[in-house]
């Protein structure tokens, strides 16, 4: 374990524009969980901070096509993220969002910092103007005629007709999409971050962290190749953080620059509600506390290089990102997730139909953790009744009701001096899954950790078989007993393990066990301590229900459906 006092845990926030589908679970936050789970498990002090991130222009666009205002369209969608998170048993210590007054003041402070320094830079350029609208245009809103095909409706950024790549001046006659009005260029001024003054400090610092994630790597070593240059930190729209200066009306903070500074006013708020305001500054400047941000890969360079600078460039210190554990891609039966055409698996959906253990336990087997992966439904029904029904929940289902049937339900009288070879090596075994499990974690390989899991589930049953208590309790019953003391035991380690990755279904048996003590509060540590005889044991029910081919099947006609309408 690492010699860190306490780990600040991110998770990428969620764009406040839509529902969160699987591609976003396996890319950041189910990751997040099962690693902040795992830390709770230990006993270790953890605090895990999410919110959505609000601002920016779909916002706009998406409140303007409903016709509600931006606030009212980021609320919704807030409480509808933030009750599929819990539903899925994804429990941060906060969600807030950055349309929050506490973000303002957060993320304009900080702002401020920078701009009291001299370190922000500004600069002129011409944007396009609507008379008409009395405001600059993001590039979303312009239309024109195409320079190349002279097609009338040509985009911003492409002309749909011809397929030229544009940029808004190349238009011809551009206008505003909004309402129709002509527009002309005029000057407008920005403040810019100089990121490449940061270059040779983020380089000596990225180059220190050779255990980080080599996709991540990768990346960080292809910006600095290209180097590193001014990005704009303000842009005119009225649907953002205003920027703190006199003069600056209709201008606001680009979305690279204050969602991530929401991580922090997330941790304020949380410190607020805990009546300490102060309490953030632990998690975010004491040099014995570690940030590790998950996100998924089109998450990396704000993670590893803007906001990194925007902390190093602050005039307090500011602890930098331990770990960046980034994801690749899930694809969804073999294509790529669309948001836009809905091919996806929203998660309200999943959760009107299934149980959130199954989920939780087929992406985590399939996490894109060093490459793109595949759900598929066949997969995950799989998944369901082999691993999780058969491995997992038949052998404690049998250990438990065994010892319901013939030691009244409480744990046999066994002895940790009396253990016979057999005995012996199946619980050496799942220790030493155990160990394995535990070094899996701490290098973010959550696929391992599970792969470990499962081993250790089938170490339980073959142990079942072998020793054959159904066999010994009708000639040996001490013989008896003394198996199903190491069968239970194996059942809590198996517990343990299983904790982060399926919490509903290990609770029950955490449970079941008689344990009182919270499983995610150390409970990791008591896992080692054997049971003692005589506690009683709850009545097992089925843990993970067998999924039915015809379930499974509607949802793939569904998606098939969807792919044959594009
Ligand atoms: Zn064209």
């Amino acid at each position: 374990m690492c010699s860190f006092k306490r780990t600040l845990v991110t998770a990428a926030l969620p764009y406040a524009n839509g529902e969160i589908h699987l591609g976003h679970l396996a890319g950041a936050y189910l990751p997040a969980d099962i690693y902040v789970r795992y830390l709770r498990l230990r006993g270790k002090e953890v605090l895990f901070i999410c919110g959505t991130d609000e601002y920016g222009v779909p916002i706009t666009i998406k409140a303007e096509e409903l016709d509600i205002s931006p606030k009212e369209l980021v609320d919704r969608n807030y409480e509808t993220i933030r009750q599929s998170f819990f539903d899925l048993g994804i429990l941060f210590d906060n969600f807030s969002q950055t349309s929050r007054p506490i973000h303002t003041k957060t993320s304009q402070a900080f702002f401020s910092d920078l701009h009291r320094q001299g370190l922000l830079k500004q600069k002129t350029t011409e944007q396009f103007y609507s008379p008409s609208l009395g405001r600059f245009l993001a590039d979303r809103y312009i239309e024109g005629t195409c320079p190349r095909c002279s097609y009338a409706k040509a985009r911003g950024d492409q002309c749909e007709s011809c397929g030229a790549t544009l940029s808004p001046t190349d238009l011809i006659q551009p206008y505003s999409v909004l309402d129709q009005s002509p527009l002309e260029l005029r000057p407008t001024t920005h403040w810019f971050l100089p990121l490449g003054d940061w270059q040779p400090q983020l380089t000596t610092w990225i180059e220190q962290h050779d255990d980080w994630k080599e996709n991540v790597l990768q990346y960080c070593r292809g910006w600095f190749a290209d180097g590193l240059e001014d990005r704009a930190v303000t842009r005119d729209l009225h649907w953002g953080v205003q920027v703190p200066l006199p003069d600056h009306e209709g201008k606001v903070m680009y979305v690279w620059f204050e969602a991530p500074i929401g991580y922090i006013s997330s941790t304020r708020e949380w410190a607020e509600q805990q009546g300490k305001p102060d309490l953030w500054r632990l998690w975010w400047q004491d040099a014995e506390t570690r940030l590790i941000h998950f996100i998924g890969k089109d998450n990396i360079v704000f993670h590893t290089l803007m906001f990194p600078a925007m902390l190093m460039a602050h005039s307090e210190n500011w602890i930098l990102p331990d770990n960046v554990p980034a994801n690749e891609f899930l694809n969804l039966e073999g294509n790529k997730l669309s948001t836009s055409r809905g091919f996806a698996v929203w998660l309200p959906d999943y959760l009107s139909k299934f149980p959130p253990d199954p989920l939780r336990y087929t992406l985590a087997r399939n996490l894109p953790e060093t490459r793109d992966m595949n759900f598929t439904w066949e997969g995950f029904m799989a998944r369901n009744n082999n691993e999780l029904g058969n491995n997992f929940g038949n052998y404690i289902n049998r250990v438990l009701t065994f010892c319901h049937k013939y030691f009244d339900g409480c744990v046999p009288e066994w002895s940790d001096s009396q253990l016979s070879d057999l005995d012996r090596s199946a619980l050496d075994a799942v220790e030493k899954d155990l160990e394995q499990y535990a070094i899996h974690m701490e290098r973010f390989e959550i696929k391992g950790a599970v792969e470990v899991t499962f081993h250790a589930g089938q170490v339980g049953n073959r142990y079942f078989d072998e020793a054959a208590p159904f066999n010994t309790r009708k000639t040996d019953m001490v013989r008896c007993a003394q198996c199903l003391g190491v069968a239970v035991q194996i059942v809590r380690l198996l517990t343990v393990m299983l904790a982060p990755v399926v919490p509903f279904a290990a609770e029950k048996v955490w449970a079941w066990l008689g344990l009182q003590s919270d499983l995610f509060a150390g409970g990791w540590i008591e896992s080692t301590r054997p049971l003692p005889a005589g506690n009683l044991l709850g009545k097992p029910e089925i843990l993970f229900p067998r999924l039915e081919e015809a379930v499974i099947q509607s949802e793939i006609d569904r998606l098939n459906k969807l792919l044959e309408e594009t």
